[in-house]
């Protein structure tokens, strides 16, 4: 085991002489399309990390038989910094995502990455490409800590060698076009006792099929169930989903076969704080079914780091879809996701200390 507390000497910036800044038009941003001009990169080998470094954003070179192409052994995490109105910026929750890494890793026999390298390296690149952090309302530079197995061994075995990277990008908000969604009772996305709590690559490319077959009968997105019964919602493959009935606010419990959401966290905080009644408890889509008859479904949405909220307009369950009112401004989902963005941008007050705050 790696003691999480390793400290980590000072870390070295190589700067680019080649900066993409200049050809990089921040009016048409497009999520995932431009990636800043450095990198933080880590190695892991013989039990310690070192080759703990800044440098220009560029190609990894690893052998065919490194163990990361074969059999499954990588992670990610997903966050995103914010310009503020004085100029400073903000990362979101760096705490919370450090402690999902934390599990990740562990279910995938990964070396813990010390908190210091996570947090301080993190904060080191953002402050280096400071200048690649959008001012505009809404955009953000989206930052990508990721590890993988590299050892070059092509047996199945657990790697003893690892690299650490993080990335970032500036992105625009996903403007999310109101989502049909359809409830999947026979392909599952995880299942218990397996690596749906992890964010694991393995588990996106296990989703990749029934989502393609969802989107080939003209939906957005597969609502995942559980994989004992095929009824109980369990989440949406890159968001969490959460419905508004009756005035209470219901969201599947977290589980070894739900990802535990930072944006869902925040979403749940921001709702207790705004009085509104909050229930984590197991919902089957029989309920929501009835729910949506009754006319006491009145928002249903995705929440995860990349769009923040995705309203949700229709909810196919066994070939009927299930159309939800017209949204407005007004809907708990908006005033949420306008709370948060004021947390995070500096305009409202960080009163659930989740800003570290990069002084510029
Ligand atoms: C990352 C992710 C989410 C959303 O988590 P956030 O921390 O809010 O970004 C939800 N589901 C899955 C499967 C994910 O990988």
């Amino acid at each position: 085991m790696i003691p999480t507390s390793q400290a980590i000497p000072e870390i070295p910036v190589h700067r680019t002489r080649n900066s993409k800044l200049q050809s990089t038009d921040f009016n048409a941003l497009e999520f995932g399309k431009y990636t800043s001009d450095h990198m933080l990169s880590a190695e892991y080998k013989n039990g310690q990390w070192g080759s703990i470094e800044i440098i220009p954003y560029q190609n990894i070179s690893l052998a065919p038989d490194a163990l990361c192409f074969h059999y499954g052994q990588t992670v990610f995490e997903g966050m995103k910094a914010f310009r503020q109105d004085d100029g400073n910026i903000s990362v979101f929750r760096i705490k919370k995502h450090y402690q999902r890494l934390l599990r990740t890793l562990e279910r995938m026999c990964m070396p813990a990455v010390p908190e210091s390298l996570f947090a301080d390296g993190m904060c080191r690149l953002v402050e280096t490409d400071a200048a690649w952090v959008p001012g505009k309302e809404g955009c953000s530079l989206y930052i990508r800590p990721f590890m993988i197995a590299t050892e070059a061994r092509f047996g199945v075995k657990i790697s003893s060698e690892y690299r650490y990277i993080v990335f970032t990008g500036p992105v625009p908000t996903l403007y999310a076009k109101p989502l049909r969604v359809k409830v999947e009772t026979h392909y599952v996305r995880a299942a218990h006792g397996g690596t749906g709590y992890a964010k694991c690559g393995g588990n996106y490319g296990a989703a990749y099929y029934p989502t393609y077959l969802a989107k080939e009968d003209g939906y957005d997105a597969v609502l995942w169930t559980d994989s004992l019964k095929n009824e109980f919602i369990e989440e949406s493959g890159t968001m969490n989903v959460l419905f508004m009935i009756n005035g209470t606010l219901i969201t599947p419990p977290v589980s070894d076969s739900i990802l535990d959401g930072v944006t869902r966290d925040s979403i749940l905080r921001i709702a207790e704080h705004m009085g509104i009644p909050v229930e984590e408890r197991p919902i089957s889509y029989r309920e929501l079914e009835q729910a949506a008859k009754d006319h006491t479904l009145q928002e249903a949405f995705g929440a995860g780091t990349a769009a923040v909220i995705a309203p949700i307009r229709s909810i196919g369950i066994l070939g009927i879809d299930y159309t939800l009112p017209d949204y407005t401004e007004n809907n708990f989902m908006f005033r949420a996701k306008r709370f948060l963005n004021d947390i995070r941008r500096g305009n409202a007050e960080d009163i659930f200390h989740w800003n570290t705050i990069i002084s510029m």
